[in-house]
């Protein structure tokens, strides 16, 4: 029999695989690394310098071989580091101090990266993030987490922590599953990959369960129940064989609602888009009946590199996603950097709260420099197709209207350019902080749209962590002070004559889509892969009979008490 590790399965769909190690942020690695006696950890540095040379060593030749001259450049910039003497030196002195390899190999880049930082020549300053990126590969070495590399065979990533980008860096047919040790079902590597319908379980921190998962283990994920099975029999195996089959036919059943539309049995219509976080998911999200981008996560087209896209990268980038949109809306956010969504290469100091700190527009509105290029990028873009510009975390009236000025700034630039853009792009907010919720009626005066993101919404408005497991009971979207806020935003809305639409995870659960119906939401977006359930249950209810649904849920005191009812009366 196999071993069965359990977690909490939040993308449903079974995959089988081989396991593979991966993981940016080392955090939990770093805690839980057990060190050994002194001059140990200092052999295991040394030895870890020597074999990540040779890795440097290996890619280069493949790429110089597929002529990706600059990449190769700067992996060799990056294998010289590793052979610095200094560097050597410096991690010796520092395991003398930490007692632990990885820590030392860690603090010693990054004393030298501060050291290259202060250099007034930019060249210099900016090789303190290949630094900090050389400290990181030769610890990921000593802690045996793996670079994922592309490979023929589809893998199953698991990590205490994978960042975002790991996951968007990685082609879908590359993954067949994915096991994070943190994380819920709004962490953002979660988000990733539901938009590309990756079967994933998380949770797998509690009690260290995930040590229990090797690298190469051949595993079973289960992510409807949450199991993972070690090393499966025979036996085991073709009991799955038996689900996955199940599996295809409800996937074939959902093909068949593709290009119906969302409209209930008294024909409102509402529009299901897509949350994408990079211009190569239209395609996917086309599959399952998408009309339109409802959220390109902009972000995560910054993330994952080692600098700043500039103004062509983004356009080609933006271009390529409001072109596959066809005549349909294509909403982009602008970068909502920050959260759990760090960029290592703009600096930004560690923060107690980074969920309420320096993030999104505040960084935006500060970064002439980044939020320029990319507004002028998207006003390109537009000629191609229906563009939207949506700003997150807006928390007043005066942030947008400062967005508004930059965008006027954008236009006459790009006029001044001689480069065509489109005039006519929609601008509007995100609701995604109660102060914004509660300001609609205003805001709804200077806006084109609203888009609800109850992902950050309820975290803001119930004080609980979105990606903090062990409160993720209280976390939770029927809650009644989230449903008034929401109602809220949708009815001044509908009184300002504008458009309210929906892009937080809330709106792909098949049960509040029937209340955002009643409360007359236009446009519901989400992870691909959601889309066709929710059309399903739109497809099978009155506008009138969500009304009533509505009016007795706004009555209930508390969140259970809703869900249980719309499972009655839905389900
Ligand atoms: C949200 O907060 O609901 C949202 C859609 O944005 P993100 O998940 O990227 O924070
Ligand atoms: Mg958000």
């Amino acid at each position: 029999m196999a071993e069965i590790v359990r977690g909490k399965g939040v993308i449903s769909g079974i995959a089988v695989g081989k396991i593979m190690l991966a993981g940016q942020n080392l955090d939990g690695y770093l805690v839980n690394y057990k060190a050994e006696a002194v001059e140990t950890e200092k052999k295991k540095a040394a030895d870890a310098l020597v074999a990540v040379a040779e890795t440097l060593r290996e890619s280069i030749e493949r790429l110089k071989s597929q002529d990706m001259v600059e990449q190769a450049a700067i992996m060799e910039a990056h294998r010289m580091m590793v052979q610095d003497p200094m560097m050597a030196e410096n991690i010796t002195a520092k395991v003398d101090e930490t007692k632990s390899a990885p820590h030392a190999v860690l603090q010693a880049a990054e004393d030298q990266a501060k050291m290259f930082e202060q250099m007034a020549d930019e060249y210099f300053a900016a090789r303190a993030v290949d630094l900090r990126d050389v400290g990181k590969r030769v610890a990921k070495f000593i802690l045996g987490v793996k670079e994922p590399e592309i490979g023929d065979e589809k893998v199953i990533l698991c990590g205490r922590e994978i960042e975002p980008s790991v996951i968007a860096g990685m082609p879908s047919e590359n993954i067949a599953g994915v096991i994070l040790g943190s994380g819920s079902t709004t962490a953002h590597a979660v988000i990733i990959a539901k938009a590309r319908a990756i079967p994933t379980v998380v949770g797998l921190n509690k009690e260290d369960r995930i040590d229990r998962i090797s690298d190469g283990d051949h595993v079973i994920l289960d992510g409807e129940r949450g199991e993972i099975l070690i090393n499966p029999t025979p036996a085991e195996c073709a009991q799955y064989d038996e689900k996955i089959k199940k599996q295809q036919e409800l996937a074939k059943h959902y093909a068949e609602l593709k290009d119906l539309p969302a409209v209930t049995t008294d024909g409102v219509k509402i529009e299901l888009m897509a949350n994408i976080g990079s211009h190569m998911d239209v395609d996917n999200a086309l599959t399952y009946g998408a009309e339109g981008v409802g959220l390109f996560r902009s972000e995560f087209v910054f993330m994952g590199r080692q600098d700043i896209p500039n103004e062509e990268d983004q356009f080609k980038a933006y271009k390529e996603a409001v072109e596959k949109c066809g005549g349909n809306l294509c909403v982009i956010r602008t970068m909502d950097i920050g959260g759990d969504k760090p960029l290592p290469y703009l600096n930004i100091p560690p923060e107690e709260n980074p969920f309420l700190g320096y993030r999104a527009v505040r960084i935006s509105l500060e970064r002439r420099d980044l939020f320029l290029p990319q507004l002028k990028a998207i006003l390109r873009a537009g000629v191609y197709g229906k563009a939207a510009i949506m700003v997150p975390m807006i928390i007043n009236v005066a942030e947008f209207k400062k967005v508004k000025e930059f965008i006027e700034e954008a236009k006459l630039e790009l006029a001044h350019e001689g480069k065509t853009y489109a005039d006519d792009v929609q601008v509007g907010i995100m609701v995604e902080t109660p102060a914004a919720a509660i300001m609609t009626p205003i805001l709804a005066k200077y806006v084109d749209f609203f888009s609800i993101g109850t992902n950050d919404l309820v975290q803001y408005t119930l004080a609980c962590d979105r990606g903090n497991a062990s409160i993720s009971h209280l976390y939770n979207h029927f809650n009644p002070a989230v449903l008034r806020l929401i109602e809220r935003t949708i009815t001044s809305a509908k009184e300002a004559g504008i458009w309210a639409g929906m892009c937080g995870e809330m709106a792909s659960d098949p049960l509040a889509a029937v209340l955002l119906l009643g409360m007359g939401i236009s446009e519901l977006s989400m992870s691909a892969p959601s889309i066709p359930r929710v059309k399903e249950k739109i497809r099978s209810v009155s506008s009138i009979r969500a009304k009533e649904i509505l009016a007795d849920v706004m009555k209930m005191e508390d969140a259970d008490e809703i869900k249980t009812y719309l499972q009655k009366v839905l389900d």
